[in-house]
């Protein structure tokens, strides 16, 4: 039994990790998993990251540049502005990190001030270090009353254009409304994928 080592290939290299004992294809239980839960034994996560991808590889990953602002794709934090892990394991805004890594450090005791008022863009011509001062100061006052968490009125369609209501409306028990239609075609997909690996295979 310890000879049976897992034959699938990353770049030409076969993992070699020990085969999962009931595997008929000789897959390692990592790569078993990830085929079970995502149909794609090369599957990387959402962005496509590497477990050995550097953290500005991470970063920039996860950043839409195709507009005049930067769109931050990954997590965003309550306040609205995109987060990230650094090298030290530590969570920072999103825009702080592309400043001091195209720019340069961010003096203390200043803030960055989006130009653009967009939270999650985080191109640093937009961004501009001031004093908190200046910052609360240039927010016009109608917008800082407004918190961050004000409820935003309940969508009456899916981003789909289906309506959020009647039969085609699901309320989880935890009170999360979703589309019928979307959940059954998101279903549909998932086996037709995994029909199309197994044929593949
Ligand atoms: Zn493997
Ligand atoms: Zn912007
Ligand atoms: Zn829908």
């Amino acid at each position: 039994m310890g000879d049976r080592t897992c034959p699938v290939e990353t770049d030409g290299k076969a993992c070699g990790k020990p085969s999962a004992p009931k595997d008929s294809r000789l897959w390692c239980s990592m790569h078993r998993n990830r085929w079970y839960r995502h149909g794609d034994v090369h599957y990387l996560g959402k962005h496509g990251l590497a477990k050995t991808a550097t953290p500005e590889q991470r970063f920039w990953a996860k950043v839409d540049a195709d507009g005049d602002c930067w769109v931050w794709t990954g997590a965003i934090g309550t306040h609205g502005y995109g987060m990230f892990r650094n090298e030290h394991g530590k969570a920072v805004t999103a825009h702080r990190y592309s400043y001091e890594s195209l720019i340069g450090p961010i003096p203390d005791g200043l803030t960055i001030d989006h130009l653009c008022r967009n939270r999650p863009c985080i191109n640093p011509d937009h961004l501009e270090p001031v004093t908190q001062a200046e910052n609360n100061r240039r927010v016009p006052v109608e917008v800082r009353r407004l918190s961050a968490r004000v409820p935003r009125p309940p969508r009456t369609t899916c981003k789909h254009g289906h309506p959020l209501s009647g039969e085609n409306l699901y309320v989880s028990p935890g009170g999360h409304r979703a589309c019928r239609t979307c959940a059954k075609r998101r279903v549909l997909e998932f086996c037709a994928r995994k029909r199309n690996q197994a044929q593949a295979a």
